[in-house]
């Protein structure tokens, strides 16, 4: 791993082969990875905390770099991964207890780690990713069995079913033939396609013989603690459990119970597959910071409140246009959803206000990024940035655009160009730079574009703004269509009048300077009477987004209108024909 610091552990009759990064001076954070892999799964979340925490990471006893017990039957028990813990632990922070971090195996034998006796004062929080405590999964079954009515017995042959490699594991000698020869071989190219888990240097090149050793992790500890679960398996440290919603090995409903095992226990939700240290790094990473930084701080865990949290906390979201209007409230909204907000204005202080207010309304993180979205150039620098230090989008919201109002004939070709250039050339930025990784990521994701009621009602006064918003509901339906098979939505969110300061910076042509800010006072002052607030534009987006909608209209006049463009066409071009009075 790049930049790494390794040392040896000698304990119990192995080496462990251990990784540092960052400061030793700073919280010390250890990741401990599952089956079948070595400690190189953590490297990409390992990097990304590495400027904030002593991070630790070590290959499990036969795995990776360290080496195998012999004999290797009874040489994986969990009493035994636990010596190798606390090893590991007093050779890189003697003094200081540890955040804890497992995924699959390695949060199955983390499980053991904070409920033992033990390790009490060693371990200052936990993160538990994909992988339960073998006790608490047994007292689950236990309760189940004991009383099966139909949800539960159906909860029961559901786990069950996605079990199906546990018992393959369990046969003696075929997993070991499979992993060294055609499985071992192909398990790069399953795990791109099935668990869409972006290539490279992962899985090393340790795998096959990590995936032989590795079922002993099983064998050594399934069954017997499954038939025997401890009755005293309480976390004795702080706990946040990160649920992937679409993991084919595990249910969710596992984790049901939970509670009454974790007195502090903080929950979050992905709706991704199984491998989330390789397919959300910077969503994972940002989670343990905030955890660890809540713990080390004495506070509890900033939990999101929003409607949507279940499907928004921890993803990352841009909002363009973001220091006023729609876009800020677009913002905070994915904020209260507890989702990591990036910020985007022209105007560098209202971006940056924004993102002091998503991280009082709960963000996992928010950061302002000021830029024009008309400039192709510095939309390309942005995008370099926000790909580099905070990762792929999952939500892209473009909603900057200004508003333009006067007859065609009195519209300058400067007048289009300025309109066109914001309204419908940032849009296609934003799509073509961030779209583009997404779409490469190859885990999904959503784009929203805020056209507008325009797009669809015609109207003598707006011409120009009218057809930018136009193209923008074209583009995003068309993109709608190609996307759709990467699982990238696309949305066109069309609002009404809005109260908002649109109206303030507008430019009315054919009109000299004084009348022109007499039209922007009056607008605003229509405006303010109809007086829809951004709030709903906002709330409209992420019920949007969750939904996977095409097209939606936002106010009653926004809907009416979309009803007369597909029903009444006549009509609609009557009321295209009203001068209106300002
Ligand atoms: P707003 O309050 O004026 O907010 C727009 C924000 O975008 C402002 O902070 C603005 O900064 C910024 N912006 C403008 N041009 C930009 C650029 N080139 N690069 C980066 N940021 C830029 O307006 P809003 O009503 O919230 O409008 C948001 C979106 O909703 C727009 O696309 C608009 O067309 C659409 N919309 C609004 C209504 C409505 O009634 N309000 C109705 C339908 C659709 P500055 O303040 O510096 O200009």
């Amino acid at each position: 791993m790049k930049g790494a610091r390794e040392r040896w552990v000698r304990t119990g009759g192995v080496e462990l082969c251990v990784a540092e990064l960052g400061d030793p001076e700073r919280p010390t954070v250890v990741l401990v990875h599952g089956y079948p892999d070595s400690k190189e799964v953590w490297s990409e979340v390992a990097v990304r905390l590495a400027g904030r925490f002593h991070v630790v990471l070590y290959d499990v006893r036969g795995h990776g770099r360290s080496t195998a017990p012999r004999p290797l039957r009874g040489g994986f028990t969990l009493a035994k991964l636990t010596d190798d813990f606390l090893a590991v632990v007093d050779a890189v922070s003697p003094d200081r207890p540890v955040h804890l971090v497992g995924h699959d195996w390695g949060s199955v034998q983390s499980w053991e780690f904070v409920t033992v006796g033990r390790t009490e004062g060693r371990i200052a929080s936990f993160t538990s990713i994909s992988g339960p405590s073998l006790d608490h999964f047994g007292h689950w079954i236990d309760a189940r069995l004991k009383r099966p009515t139909p949800r539960r017995a159906g909860q029961l042959l559901g786990q069950g079913a996605k079990s199906w490699y546990v018992y393959l594991l369990h046969t003696p000698v075929l997993p070991e033939l499979a992993w060294r020869g055609p499985l071992g071989k192909r398990w790069p190219k399953i795990l791109e396609r099935a668990e869409r888990v972006p290539g490279g240097d992962y899985p090393t090149g340790s795998l096959p013989s990590d995936a032989a050793h590795g079922a002993w992790l099983y064998r050594d500890n399934v069954r017997a603690r499954l038939r025997r679960p401890r009755p005293d398996a309480y976390a004795h440290a702080p706990v946040q459990l990160i649920t992937p919603r679409q993991d084919a090995f595990l249910s969710e409903r596992l984790y049901d119970d939970l509670d009454r095992w974790v007195p502090r226990l903080t929950r979050r939700t992905l709706p991704v597959k199984h491998w989330v240290p390789r397919t959300r790094p910077d969503q994972v990473a940002a989670w343990i910071d905030q955890f660890v930084t809540s713990v080390d701080g004495g506070r509890p865990a900033p939990a999101a409140t929003g409607r949507h949290a279940d499907r928004f906390a921890g993803q990352l979201v841009l909002v363009t246009g973001a220091g006023s209007g729609i876009g800020r409230a677009t913002a905070i909204a994915f904020a209260e959803a507890g989702a990591r907000i990036v910020a985007v204005d022209r105007d560098a202080e209202a971006a940056a206000r924004t993102a002091e207010l998503a991280r009082l309304a709960g963000a996992a993180g928010a950061w302002a990024e000021p830029a024009d979205v008309s400039d192709e150039q510095a939309m390309e620098v942005l995008a370099e940035k926000v790909h580099h230090q905070y990762g792929v989008l999952d939500v892209l919201v473009n909603n900057a655009g200004i508003g333009l109002a006067g007859s065609f004939l009195t519209t300058t070709t400067d007048d289009w160009r300025k309109v066109l250039d914001v309204n419908l050339w940032g849009v296609i930025h934003g799509c073509r730079l961030f779209g583009a990784r997404m779409a490469e990521r190859g885990q999904g994701g959503h784009i929203v574009t805020i056209a507008s009621a325009a797009a669809y009602q015609p109207s003598r006064a707006l011409p120009a703004y009218s057809t930018s918003k136009a193209a923008v509901l074209m583009l995003s339906e068309c993109l709608r269509a190609e996307l759709a098979p990467r699982g990238i939505g696309v949305t066109a969110v069309c609002p009404g009048f809005v109260n908002t300061g649109i109206t303030a910076t507008a430019r009315f042509t054919g009109v000299d300077e004084a009348e022109e800010l007499r039209r922007r006072r009056r607008s605003a002052r229509l405006y303010g009477l109809r007086n829809y607030p951004p709030e709903k534009v906002a709330t409209a987006v992420l019920d949007a987004v969750a939904a996977d909608r095409a097209v939606v209209p936002v106010t009653p006049e926004a809907k009416a209108a979309r009803l007369l463009s597909r029903f009444a066409p006549r009509l609609s071009r009557r009321i295209a024909r009203v001068e209106p009075r300002l």
